[in-house]
């Protein structure tokens, strides 16, 4: 192993690399890992030295909090390669703000932003040629935070880990999705953590997934936990409706996560001349739009898939279509203008791009 030290981050590489027994043309969502990742861990009221070593399990005791109270926040963020080889993120410092939101939610301490920005760009250059350019390849990062402290109290701990892996990814969903508008379950609430990307948010949304998909629908559409009216959030993204040629989107509150993509859009809406209003909506309203053939399109809105157009949804037993989409409709033009961003293929009027540097 051979050892460099920057400023403060600590750095052991990897004997070998395991790039060349990965197949890119056949890769599964979050399954396949770079050679290397990003720790620091919290301790007497202090981050520790960051470090970066090869990805490897990990060894932690049973009773690590974590394990009994869920108590983990986590981030997801893409960085993108150009055909000149040159590698970006999109508007981490949202990324890096919003892990800090969840972690001050969840009782856990804030990371340095030093310390994750070195270890982004140090773990990125090292798995560099782990990111494929074309437009649709990504190398996925998942930034997290966990309560490590060996005590079974429900209290906060006093020692947390905070790490970074990284998944090479392809798109994520293929193609369009059913959803199933939800009339009993909800992903979140009035003063809960619905805004914090908290593990425990996810849990529990699998099991009334899972009901859905016995049903043959792909998602569940969120409303509002008091009276299931207001659409809220489409899965584990942020969701957009067009009625006639205007965009709609829920403003975020603290049950709904405040996405980037979703920010993003509303801007390259307004920079494309297209109308968007944020305002809560109505399940009545959609059925309504749908039945009178003013909805055109939904689409749900995030990192993993930038834009997933919904092909129909159910509410009530009724199951109505959407019409079909083309190269006109929003959720494709949008699409392939964020990524033209993200790739580095068109102007970025709003600074959204940031270049990793190359190491010296
Ligand atoms: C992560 C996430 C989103 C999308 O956020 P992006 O920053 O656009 O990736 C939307 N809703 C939920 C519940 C999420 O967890």
């Amino acid at each position: 192993m051979s050892n460099i030290n920057t400023s403060n981050l600590h750095v052991e590489k990897a004997k070998t690399s395991k790039l060349a027994d990965v197949n890119f043309e056949d890769l599964a969502f979050g399954k396949t890992f770079t050679d290397h990742m990003f720790m620091c861990d919290f301790v007497n009221g202090e981050w520790q030295q960051p470090q970066i070593k090869p990805y490897q399990p990990m060894q932690m005791e049973p009773s690590a909090r974590v394990f009994h109270y869920g108590q983990a926040v986590f981030e997801g963020m893409k960085a993108y390669k150009d055909d000149h080889d040159d590698v970006f993120l999109f508007r981490p410092e949202e990324n890096f703000k919003r892990i800090n939101k969840s972690c001050a939610r969840l009782a856990m301490p804030e990371f340095p932003e030093n310390y994750f920005f070195e270890g982004l760009t140090t773990l990125l250059n090292l798995d560099r040629d782990w990111i494929k350019p074309g437009v649709g390849n990504s190398l996925y990062l998942r930034p997290f935070a966990i309560a490590t402290d060996p005590a079974i109290a429900a209290a906060p701990g006093e020692s947390y880990r905070f790490m970074i892996i990284c998944a090479p990814a392809k798109a994520y969903y293929k193609g369009t999705v059913k959803v199933l508008i939800a009339e009993e379950f909800s992903r979140s609430a009035n003063g809960g953590v619905g805004f914090a990307k908290a593990a425990g948010n996810y849990a529990a949304q699998f099991y009334p997934t899972s009901l859905a998909q016995q049903k043959g629908y792909q998602q569940v559409i969120w409303t509002d936990a008091d009276t299931h009216t207001y659409l809220e959030e489409a899965g584990t993204m942020n969701v957009f409706f067009r009625i006639n040629d205007t965009l709609i989107t829920a403003p975020i509150s603290d049950r709904i996560l405040d996405g980037v993509t979703r920010k993003s859009l509303i801007q390259l809406a307004k920079d494309n001349g297209i109308a968007c209003e944020v305002r809560q909506i109505k399940v009545s309203e959609i059925v309504e739009a749908s039945k009178n053939g003013s909805l055109k399109e939904i689409f749900g809105a995030g990192t993993a898939a930038v834009i997933s157009p919904i092909e129909g949804f159910e509410y009530q037993n009724t199951y109505r279509e959407l019409p079909e989409i083309n190269d006109h409709s929003y959720s494709s033009v949008l699409k392939q203008k964020m990524l033209e961003i993200q790739h580095n293929l068109a102007e970025d009027l709003h600074n959204w791009r940031h270049e990793v540097e190359v190491a010296k």
